[in-house]
């Protein structure tokens, strides 16, 4: 029998906000332990959540982002459970009435677009983190860190769409680039401010009804998302042909392993004892907030590469490449616009600068300097090699194109007179070769080329050099 895979995605992003979700603590990343808590956030006893208006309105723009229907009253709920990291002994969340719901995100999978449902996105507060083992005094114990708690994070649930771990690791890729574009998250899979929790079931080829899924956590990494999906793909048709039978429940990652384990089996929402938290007021979002934040949206990477086809003419490849972080697209355009050459440019910023960027920065290495040095080779004053070198001292010292060459003495040799100084000198010192070539063995003109280049350390105009070389050669 043949089988394919029924995908849904939970997704929790963390809000880029400077405080938690319901206090003014600060939510920095890799601060020591317990120094960004309160009383609120510790959770203790007669405290009062404030809710974050920052946190909503990136909520908002997000649900936006991905065509959602916005409730205008949504309600925060307790989401009861204990646990270490749980001081309160609930997470307050939104369960029954979530801000949004119904909207859907386009993924492109082999040139094909395929739209995947989102069912919901809600907000939530985070809960804090254990330390195991690798602690101060690595005495067994455990320690708890509260500075995650209350950490304002929302969840994206999809809908089960996707039928192949590629098409959910392309959905979680497009998920992320939008939330980064919007600067409402940044993205870190790393540091857990953007994760996942995959659901996988399995089903014969033809029918409808889904089978049992489990939900795979810990995931981190997008190869994890596909080596954990693959796995517990094979895993269940293995166990279903085996006339085993797949059973709901919660799925680690063993990402060193490359499998998953068994966790704890499904929890239900009753389990949760779910109710509608009774310090927070339910939250409104009104029209006006809404129509603001519309304004505020910025051309999401979807559209990007679209119109960077469609208007540069570039492959929707280099589109891709180019679009892959706001900042980097827009350096190319800047980059375009002080060469007007979108396709060398594109080759340019991909190729030589990229590594540059990602390696120093952006600021030393400005579009200005890029296409400055793009047009020098442009307009043949050195050469391609030779801007190689000029970029990664630019972007090294921010010191200008104009200024290294200089100094360096790296301007592209294109006067007649000393290149054919030094072709003389290569043909007087290769008789040999000389004579081949006159016999009749047309490739030593390469051999010729490359001695001249040489004896110019890589700076001859290429151009100028072949000119010159079939005339002094007589061919
Ligand atoms: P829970 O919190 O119980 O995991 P949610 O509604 O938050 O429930 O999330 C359920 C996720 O599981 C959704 O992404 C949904 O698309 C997906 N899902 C539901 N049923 C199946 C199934 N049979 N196989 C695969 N995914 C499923
Ligand atoms: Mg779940
Ligand atoms: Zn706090």
């Amino acid at each position: 029998m043949k089988y394919e895979a029924v995908i849904g995605l939970e997704v929790h992003c963390q809000l880029l906000t400077e405080t938690k979700l319901f206090c003014g603590c600060r939510t920095k990343f890799g601060a020591a332990p317990n120094t960004q808590v309160c009383p609120v956030c510790l959770g203790m006893p007669g405290v009062l959540p404030v809710l974050n208006k920052k946190a909503v309105e990136f909520a908002v723009k997000t649900a936006l982002a991905l065509d959602c229907r916005i409730n205008e009253r949504s309600i925060f709920a307790r989401k009861n459970y204990f646990y270490p990291d749980l001081p309160k002994s609930y997470q307050i969340s939104q369960y029954m009435e979530p801000f949004c719901e119904k909207g859907f995100l386009d993924i492109e999978d082999d040139g094909k677009t395929k739209r995947i449902g989102i069912t919901r996105i809600h907000m939530e507060e985070d809960a804090g983190k254990l330390l195991h083992g690798d602690t101060p005094d690595d005495d067994g114990s455990s320690f708890v860190d509260l500075n995650r708690a209350c950490v304002p994070l929302i969840e994206i649930v999809s809908e089960p769409d996707m039928r192949t771990a590629l098409e959910a690791s392309a959905y979680l890729r497009a998920l992320r680039d939008i939330v980064v574009y919007l600067g409402v998250c940044d993205g870190n899979m790393e540091e857990g401010s953007f994760r996942c929790d995959a659901n996988v079931s399995v089903r014969p080829v033809g029918t409808e009804k889904f089978g049992t899924r489990a939900e795979l956590k810990n995931i981190n990494s997008f190869k994890f998302v596909k080596d954990a999906i693959d796995y517990e793909i094979d895993r269940q048709i293995d166990l279903i042909e085996s006339n085993g039978k797949v059973i709901q429940e919660t799925r680690l990652f063993d990402s060193a392993k490359g499998i998953t384990v068994s966790m704890r089996s499904k929890e239900e929402a009753h389990d949760y004892r779910y109710f509608p938290e009774p310090d927070l007021s339910p939250l409104i979002i009104t029209k006006e907030l809404i129509e603001e934040m519309r304004k505020t949206l910025p051309e999401l990477p979807q559209a990007k590469r679209r119109r960077f086809v469609s208007v540069y003419g570039i492959p929707a490849y280099d589109a891709g490449v180019l679009t892959a972080e706001k900042a980097l697209a827009d350096y190319y355009e800047a980059v375009v616009k002080e060469t007007g050459e979108p396709k060398i440019s594109s080759n340019w910023v991909m190729g030589e600068l990229l590594p540059l960027l990602e390696a120093n920065g952006y600021s030393t290495l400005t579009p200005a300097t890029s296409g400055s040095v793009i047009n020098m080779v442009k307009s043949g004053a050195i050469n391609a090699k030779t801007a190689k070198e000029v970029l990664k001292e630019a972007s090294k010292t921010g010191k200008s194109p104009e200024e290294i060459v200089k100094v360096s003495g790296a301007g592209q040799i294109s006067g007649e007179e000393e290149l054919l100084k030094l072709i003389d000198a290569v043909i007087a010192a290769n008789p040999d070769n000389l004579a081949r070539y006159k016999a009749g063995k047309d490739k030593l003109f390469g051999f010729f080329v490359g001695e001249t280049m040489k004896a110019a350390k890589g700076q001859a105009n290429p151009a100028v050099l072949n000119k010159l070389l079939k005339e002094r050669l007589g061919s």
